[in-house]
């Protein structure tokens, strides 16, 4: 059957939104760029988007595909690396179905949806001391229907095994739009025989394994993991048991053969206690030798760096001795406890100083430092994009498996192969498994870099299969990058088996095609401009960005913007609705292993339409003469004007002005505004205020606007705690960092501002702030004034700001501190975004838990965006208190007293949010009460 092509595109989306209404379909130009990608080299555009809400959106859109012969492409997360989420008609995207629909404690499964992330279900196992086993390293990002389709592993495979040994059942809807329950039949199950008798493809399927159960028995690959073709020997062996396992051909089917709606996982207890090992060896060839003495200590993970790719992530910023020929990362667990962890690292390390060690191996036991052992590991794949402007890591070759006592032998052909073709790359991988990623850095816009990617292709696979007797893929998929070798794996017998199956359940093709089962080349489909740029694709700010928390649609995610921001046929006319989406929160940021700035981008771009209303705001903000009286009248007049009746009057009149800054602005009346301050901070505290280039102090305190106007204590906390360690600050004259004049796309009235601190603020030693933005953009100064004159400057300003919990922290005073009148508070800490991106994310904890006032308690979710981010609150409130539901849920969870934390926007949305339930505090509030009590006065914080 033809397929439909992507010209009739409007027919289609009509059709679908009468049939799904009208919220759940999209086809405009960003939402088509946004979902043209996942993490693979590929691009397709689709004709529309279906953002599926329950099983009958899923059934409806099958079905309609199939009868219109429109292919169809399910996608849960799109961080495959194998082009098999993306497709040329309708991407059906599971993202909203996002929960765990049952738990079973006793018997240890799960029933989940697809589109729950796997690191968010196992922070929800966690609680119950519960753990689904396999975690692919993009797990704060991959979702469970992926990892499903795609049989996905992970370092932890040794232990746990990969997706296909872990699934009880699945739900699946197949091409007829029917639903099959997909779990292990007895063949003589009555059960069973009403399937057979209702599903024809399972008769078809079940007669092709009876027959052949032999050739496919013979064909199976004698490695220990394999996601190449269909599963067809999973199936065999289950008859072997007298069994027809069903969940073993949907796993790893890469959305060919159904759509998932459900899986029902098996789970495992977490380990007691994990010791996590890293050993670097001087010689290539000893790692082969110690891996099998290793593996009898049943590691629960094995995995190993080359020399390369030691070289790429960079050795000095991951402590790599220069002389180490590769890494292994180890693991151990313990259902017991530590002290038997103890004897097994003991014995780990005797193993390893029998080989020559580059240095002693590092064992950490502490869950932070095992963290910090993993962090490279894991987002190794990204971090390579930052090696090279025009050379990026390669995805073609990234997946081959032999068996673990010749992974030595692989790594050193690979090395000579590529060697030989004068290709840097990296090789790294799960050793115990004997499975290796290797990415070679190429221009393949470059045509001699895109000949040695084609030789490569087809020289490696062929020997992995030829040489080691191994498969070409052992976890990530076949997708559209391997599917030219799967014939070559299995030969034309078992590949006209696949393609029967295929046949069986999708007779007209609709469902992913040119994934897993054609004869198309890996070249096709290649994402040329894409591969130049610097973001790879891999979807891990996507697992930060509140607005994609909230929306689960690619056109409002990180990922996304990036896409189309950067792409050719961009304009802000056509993409206003996403980039003003943004919340300027930097999470993308600060998570992106790549050092992309996706809120960079969007900020340029917003540069190029300013918005006129909140340009005329800020340049009278900027007049202080004029703007400050009228906020003092505003204070004063207050406990008028902020009550309910009259706040609805405001909100209504107060509408017409905010839809010039968006169309989804108000001024809600219910709204906990913050109270305004009828004499402002300078007027508080006159003998700190100096003149411009008059400094009284080494010490200067950039207040910022917020601790200025308004009446929350905030400023008086922060000068409190200064003096207390020995630091009377100097309040010299200052605008506004310039942080919401940016967000508005006025970048030149924000480096007038800037200008005016940079000189301003010359000459301090240390320039202390307490605002988690003004944080930021003070040290961003720099990236500001990127080439121009000011840069110098602005660099050494960055140098000597801190903020007020790492002024205490590096305190050499330490006031005395006791428990108030109340007792001992419980204390969670809010991690504002600005502050984490600003590198300040430990002082502030520190401090908080050293207070004998204060039993601190990290809550869940305490690094994610509150919602509140500037004056996002009044750009988007019912988007911003969305946002908020997540932190309300961790906040509640924590059974804090006081939630602590240090921006003044977050201040505003959490007493909204949370209103007066839990009490709100600036950190230097929750300190200056501690050495209030101590010197027996009363406590003044708000
Ligand atoms: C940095 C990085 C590290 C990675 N590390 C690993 C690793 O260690 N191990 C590993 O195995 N993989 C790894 N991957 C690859 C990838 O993350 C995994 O394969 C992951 O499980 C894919 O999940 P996803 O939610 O992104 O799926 P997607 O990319 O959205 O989809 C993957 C496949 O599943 C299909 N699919 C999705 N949902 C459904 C559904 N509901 N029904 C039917 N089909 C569906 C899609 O059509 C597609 O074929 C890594 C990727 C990156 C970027
Ligand atoms: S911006 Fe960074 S984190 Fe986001 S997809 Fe690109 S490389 Fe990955
Ligand atoms: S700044 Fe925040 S809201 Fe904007 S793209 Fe980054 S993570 Fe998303």
């Amino acid at each position: 059957m033809t397929l439909i092509l992507p010209d009739t595109s409007r027919a289609v989306v009509r059709d679908l939104r009468r049939l799904l209404g009208a919220d759940l379909v999209k086809d405009d130009v960003p939402t088509k760029t946004a979902y043209a990608v996942d993490a693979s080299i590929y691009r397709v555009e689709p004709q529309a988007v279906v953002l599926v809400e329950s099983e009958h959106d899923i059934a409806a859109t099958v079905t309609y595909a199939v009868q219109r012969g429109i292919p169809l492409t399910p996608r849960a997360a799109g961080t495959n690396l194998t082009g098999s989420a993306i497709g040329p008609g309708i991407i059906l995207d599971v993202s909203r179905l996002n929960r765990i629909l049952e738990l079973n404690n006793d018997e240890r499964w799960v029933r989940v949806q697809p589109g729950m992330v796997l690191a968010e279900l196992n922070k929800q196992l966690a609680c119950h001391e519960l753990l689904f086993g396999p975690d692919p390293s993009s797990g704060d990002m991959c979702k469970l229907g992926g990892m499903v389709a795609n049989n996905s592993a992970g370092p932890h495979t040794i232990r746990y095994g990969a997706v296909k040994d872990n699934v009880q059942a699945i739900r699946v809807c197949l091409a007829t739009g029917e639903w099959l329950n997909a779990r292990a039949y007895g063949l003589d199950d009555p059960q069973f025989a009403g399937l057979l008798s209702t599903h024809a493809p399972l008769r078809g399927v079940l007669s092709l394994v009876q027959d052949q159960a032999a050739v496919i028995t013979s064909k199976r690959p004698t490695v220990s993991k394999n996601s190449c073709g269909y599963n067809l020997f999973g199936l065999a062996d289950g008859l072997t048991r007298g069994q027809f396992d069903l969940p073993k051909l949907f796993v790893g089917s890469e959305g060919t053969l159904g759509v998932v709606s459900e899986a029902t996982l098996w789970l495992v207890t977490k380990p007691k206690a994990t010791m996590t090992a890293l050993i670097h060896f001087l010689r290539l060839e000893d790692v082969g030798e110690a891996v099998p003495h290793l593996l009898e200590l049943k590691p629960s993970a094995l995995e190993v760096m080359d020399a390369n790719t030691l070289n790429l992530i960079g050795r000095s910023k991951h402590g790599i001795p220069p002389d180490a020929a590769a890494t292994l990362l180890a693991e151990l667990d313990s259902d017991n406890g530590s002290s038997d962890l103890q004897d097994q690292a003991a014995r780990m390390a005797t193993i390893c100083r029998q080989y020559r060690l580059a240095s002693d191996p590092v064992l950490a036991f502490d869950q932070d430092q095992r963290d910090q052992l993993w962090k490279a590991r894991k987002a190794l794949y990204p971090t390579l994009y930052r090696f090279d402007e025009r050379k990026k890591p390669i995805n073609f070759v990234d997946d081959v498996v032999v068996s673990a006592d010749r992974i030595g032998d692989l790594i050193r052909y690979l090395e000579d192969f590529f060697q030989a073709q004068r290709v840097s790359v990296a090789i790294f991988g799960h050793i115990g498994n004997g499975n290796a990623h290797i990415v070679p850095l190429l221009d393949v816009n470059d045509r001699q870099d895109f000949e040695k990617m084609v030789r490569g292709y087809h020289e490696i696979h062929q020997t992995v299969l030829d040489r080691f007797g191994g498969s070409i893929c052992g976890e990530h998929g076949d997708g559209r990058v391997r599917v030219e070798y799967v014939r070559k794996m299995f030969g034309p017998e078992l590949y006209g088996m696949f393609e029967q199956v295929k046949r069986l359940f999708d007779p007209s093709g609709v469902l992913n095609p040119g994934v897993k089962i054609s004869d198309r080349p890996f070249t096709d489909h290649i994402d040329y401009t894409r591969l130049s740029k610097s973001c790879a694709t891999c979807g891990k700010c996507n697992s930060v960005c509140p607005v994609y928390d909230v929306f689960q649609s690619e056109d409002m995610s990180s990922r996304g913007w990036f896409e189309i921001v950067t792409a050719k046929d961009y304009s802000y006319l056509n993409s206003k609705r996403v980039v003003e989406a943004c919340l300027n929160c930097k999470s993308c940021r600060t998570i992106c292993p790549a050092g992309v700035d996706v809120s960079e981008l969007i900020l340029q771009k917003r540069a190029e339409y300013p918005n006129r209303i909140a340009g005329l705001i800020f340049t009278l903000h900027a007049k202080s003469v004029v703007f400050e009286p009228i906020l003092k009248l505003l204070a004063k007049s207050q406990s008028i004007w902020d009550r309910p009746r009259i706040r609805r009057i405001i909100e209504w009149f107060t509408r017409p002005l905010l839809r010039g800054l968006s169309e989804t602005a108000k001024l809600p009346f219910d709204m906990v505004l913050p109270r305004l301050a009828p004499r402002h901070l300078r007027e508080r505290h006159p003998g700190l205020v100096t003149k411009e280039g008059l400094r009284q102090s080494p010490v200067a305190y950039f207040h910022g606007c917020a601790a200025n106007y308004f009446d929350d204590g905030v400023g008086d906390a922060v000068i409190a705690v200064l003096q207390k360690h020995g630091a009377t600050p100097d309040l010299p004259p200052q605008r506004c960092s310039g942080t919401p004049i940016e967000t508005y796309g006025h970048r030149r009235l924000a480096k007038e501002g800037a200008r005016f601190n940079l000189k301003s603020l010359a000459g301090y030693k240390t320039v202390v702030t307490g605002c988690a933005s003004c944080t930021l953009m003070l040290k961003d100064y720099p990236m500001l004034f990127a080439g121009e004159p000011e840069q110098m400057a602005a660099e050494a300003l960055a140098k000597r700001v801190q903020h007020i919990s790492e002024f205490v922290a590096q305190s050499a005073v330490h006031p005395p501190t006791s428990v108030g009148q109340g007792g001992r508070k419980r204390v969670t800490y809010h991690s504002s975004c600005h502050l984490r991106a600003a590198g300040v994310t430990k002082e502030p904890r520190q401090v908080l838990a050293t207070l004998p006032g204060v039993e601190f308690t990290e809550m869940q979710d305490a690094d994610r965006c509150a919602g509140g981010a500037g004056t996002y609150l009044v750009k988007d409130y019912d988007t911003s208190q969305k946002i908020f539901d997540r932190k309300r849920r961790a906040i509640d969870q924590s059974r804090a007293d006081v939630v602590a934390t240090s921006c003044p926007a977050c201040m505003i949305q959490l007493k909204n949010g949370l209103r007066g339930k839990v009490d709100v505090k600036h950190v230097a509030q929750v300190l200056q009460e501690a050495y209030e009590e101590a010197d027996g006065k009363d406590v003044h914080t708000r």
